[in-house]
């Protein structure tokens, strides 16, 4: 083989090993309130840019086209209409990208641990102790080029209330938005991890009852809440698949099931668009 032809095999296998490299899963592009938006940022440089929206930090990967791509999590109270993100470049600039209004049920939920619906001055105090660990364990952004967006659910189970929702407890006035999905599951089953991450925060808290967060990278931040058994620590690293615990009914419940959060750019998104359609 000659020298030339030889060095363009050699540089073409690069470009494509380089890009398979990159290119990874991304959520699906639902750009509604509590939904993911995917922007384009139309740039294939070396360095990712930095993007932000609404002054938070912004997952930028790359896609399948080769071009980084920011993935927006847009918070449940946005309004609809046109929206910007900053890219924090050399040539400093914004991106519009649309949000499409959608309609999220009313419904209510029947507490029977009153204690949880209507709390004393004593379980306010523990609430507000335990508050900040999980405002800032949701804050936390790890550098890293590939975040997993492929997802398994993390247990077998019937849906049992969607994101999203606008509920009342106990049938009274207060309208709280429902920012987890639940899977409702019997005490005990095993709950696993959807994607590859590391156990940033485990606890036990009046809301959400045994808790795990885990970090994927970029920030994307997942939680698990209502959990009888917790079988991980702070620190531990996990593969997809991964034993994390056991559904229970501990905080603030009406049966055994998994409240399962998740979080992009310290946002609650619709944990649906990370699983396989
Ligand atoms: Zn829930």
């Amino acid at each position: 083989m000659n020298k030339l032809l030889y060095r363009k095999l050699i540089c073409s296998f690069l470009i494509l090993f380089s890009s398979a490299v990159f290119a990874q899963d991304l959520p699906r592009h639902n750009p509604v309130p509590g939904g993911v938006a995917i922007v384009d940022l139309k740039n294939n440089d070396n360095m990712a840019p930095k993007v932000y929206f609404l002054k938070r930090r912004v997952m930028v990967v790359k896609g399948k086209n080769d071009h980084w791509q920011a993935v927006v999590g847009i918070p449940l109270s946005l309004t609809a209409g046109k929206h910007k993100i900053s890219i924090k470049a050399a040539d400093k600039k914004m991106l519009g990208f649309k949000v499409t209004s959608k309609e999220y049920e009313l419904r209510n939920i029947t507490i029977s641990n009153k204690r949880k619906v209507s709390p004393t001055k004593a379980d306010l105090d523990r609430h507000s102790k335990e508050k900040p660990l999980m405002v800032a364990a949701l804050k936390t952004w790890t550098e890293q080029q590939q975040v997993p967006a492929s997802f398994i659910l993390p247990v077998k189970g019937r849906l049992s209330s969607e994101f999203g929702l606008r509920r009342t407890y106990n049938k009274q006035k207060r309208i709280r938005r429902h920012t987890g999905l639940d899977i409702a599951a019997p005490n005990g089953t095993p709950i696993v991890a959807p994607a590859k991450g590391r156990v940033i925060l485990t606890g036990e808290y009046f809301f959400t009852g045994g808790t795990v967060v885990i970090d994927h990278g970029q920030g994307l931040i997942t939680l698990y809440c209502h959990l009888s058994k917790t079988d991980v620590k702070a620190g531990d690293e996990l593969l997809q698949g991964e034993h994390i615990g056991e559904v229970g009914s501990t905080g603030r419940v009406s049966g055994p099931h998994l409240h399962w959060v998740v979080s992009l750019n310290n946002t609650k998104v619709e944990p649906k668009l990370f699983l396989p359609e």
